[in-house]
């Protein structure tokens, strides 16, 4: 299936709702049956039936279609926020005893999820740095049960050989998760090289305008629909009839957005790359970062984020940087329509140096952002 037809067609019977060309809301709780029998059908058929919204929703099933096609997956759960996709998976893929073999400094909340949480239900961790992939093997024990990756992360922009690493999982029988939120499914396919869940929030890219929290979660059927029919519905993650709706427009335009930020990024890194106040970048897309290479051959191209290293380490130059840029808006967060930074060093986080800066490309033009930055950096 190409992007087109899953964007354009994919789930939408538009003969259903009067050939409406955008689907409705289906803004209902409850889905009433005429006869006992048919009631009971929708409840033996949660997965593919609706029953009830915490469950099924009409509105929420298109989008569900269509994210599993972008991902190659057999099928998706759509999630309340990308915390909820994570928790769901990882919880419904663990037990009391089971240990967790994690990339180190991932996603704040994922953190927590796995170090405190979990550990509260004896589960444990160990926290690798996956860029060598020999880690995994020397952090594994008899009962890891899960590798969970974030490929690239999306604050050092740290990658893992995903092929190499699900081959050891593979041959130890143990459950692969990543989360591929920076990449999203047009720049990176996952579930392709083995990888058996893939989580995404989908308050970045896959909606994409900064006006939805929502996460997924894809795998195959056989994975799914266990999950959905236990611990999803257990815990009740999910997302609204409305922001599913907005998910789906934000979709309409994913493979062009992408396509924008891969080029205006790269011109971006380009700039920042050879100006006299830049120490370096950091982007899995630049030749001289230390996994270019493997870049290439997990991704198709760059995405819209990216750190570097400014050359002062006072922080009040820092400070007036970040506040002279005028369309890089500060803020947490990434993936929508406007550009952002984030100057780390506000998280007292000593692992990472005090001159490092996050930057995501939003849809504005290239030349307009590179005259933004080139104005802020006169003052460093
Ligand atoms: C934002 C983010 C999450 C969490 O998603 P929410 O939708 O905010 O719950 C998880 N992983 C990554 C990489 C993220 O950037």
């Amino acid at each position: 299936m190409n992007h087109s037809f899953i964007i354009n067609q994919l789930g939408e019977n538009r003969g259903d709702y009067q050939n409406a060309v955008t689907p409705p809301i289906f803004q209902t709780s409850n889905f009433a049956y005429p006869t006992v029998a048919a009631l009971k059908t929708a409840l033996d058929d949660e997965i593919h039936v609706p029953l009830y919204t915490r469950g099924n929703n009409p509105t929420v099933s298109i989008l569900r279609k269509k994210i599993a096609a972008l991902e190659g997956a057999d099928d998706a759960i759509i999630a309340g926020s990308g915390m909820a996709a994570i928790s769901t998976a990882v919880i419904g893929s663990l037990k009391t005893g089971d240990h967790v073999v994690c990339v180190k400094n991932p996603y704040t909340w994922t953190d927590r999820l796995l170090n405190q949480l979990l550990s509260r239900f004896g589960i444990s961790v160990s926290m690798i740095d996956g860029t060598h992939t020999e880690n995994f093997e020397k952090a594994m024990k008899p009962a890891t049960r899960l590798f969970y990756l974030e490929s690239p992360n999306s604050l050092n922009f740290d990658l893992q050989d995903i092929a190499a690493i699900v081959a050891i999982a593979r041959r130890n029988n143990i459950m692969t998760i990543m989360d591929n939120s920076y990449a999203s499914p047009i720049n990176q396919q996952p579930l392709k090289m083995g990888i058996d869940m893939v989580v995404h929030s989908a308050s970045k890219y896959l909606s994409g305008h900064s006006d939805v929290v929502a996460g997924v979660i894809c795998g195959a059927k056989e994975r799914i629909e266990p999950l959905f029919a236990g611990d999803f519905l257990t815990l009740g993650g999910i997302i609204s009839p409305n922001d599913a709706w907005l998910m789906l427009r934000g979709l309409r335009t994913l493979p062009l957005r992408m396509n924008h930020i891969a080029e205006t990024t790269m011109k971006t890194v380009n700039f920042l790359d050879n100006h006299p106040k830049v120490e370096q970048v950091i982007y899995p897309f630049l030749p001289s970062h230390p996994q270019y290479d493997l870049a290439k051959r997990q991704m198709r191209q760059g995405s819209g984020q990216f750190s570097i290293l400014l050359k002062t380490k006072d922080t009040q130059k820092l400070e007036a940087f970040c506040n002279r840029l005028q369309y890089f808006l500060m803020a947490v967060s990434w993936g929508g329509f406007e550009s952002l930074i984030f100057p780390v060093f506000i998280k007292n986080n000593s692992e990472y140096p005090v001159n490092l800066v996050r930057f995501y490309i939003g849809l504005e033009d290239a030349d307009t952002l590179i005259a933004d930055l080139e104005q802020a950096l006169a003052i460093i």
